[in-house]
């Protein structure tokens, strides 16, 4: 599937994910993403509106449609990060360039490429390329 979401709802994205468990608020957002409140608080309406995150309490979670995005993203990302230093890119920069790209990508085309590269389990930083 392809989203229509932007780079900046992208990072917002990730950045909640990776968070982990700790609570992030509209300021730990324009904190993180290094931009301004009244910035991140259309953002995070935007977001929202998409029904990708929700706010209880002031704190922002995915929903399970924002995980389901998130863990394309992420498949997306360690996939063409693999086929990157296969191809002699070294992995910073590859993680660099393919942050521009993958929440662009089809999940259709990525799953042709992931097992094109015969089904790679892990990333160059380690990580699994399959997230769930
Ligand atoms: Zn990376």
């Amino acid at each position: 599937m392809e989203y229509n979401i932007t780079r900046k709802e992208r990072d917002c994205i990730v950045a909640i994910h990776d968070s982990s468990g700790f609570p992030l608020r509209l300021f730990n957002i324009a904190e993180i993403l290094n931009i301004k409140r009244p910035t991140a608080y259309e953002l995070i309406k935007r977001l929202e509106s998409k029904e990708i995150i929700e706010r209880k309490n002031g704190v922002i979670y995915l929903t399970p449609y924002g995980n389901t995005i998130y863990s394309e993203i992420i498949m997306a990302h360690r996939t063409l990060e693999v086929m990157l230093t296969k191809s002699g890119v070294n992995s910073e920069r590859a993680c660099e360039q393919i942050e521009k790209i993958d929440y662009l990508m089809d999940d259709t085309s990525i799953q042709k490429l992931f097992i094109s590269l015969g089904n790679p389990q892990t990333c160059p930083h380690g990580k699994p390329v399959k997230s769930n």
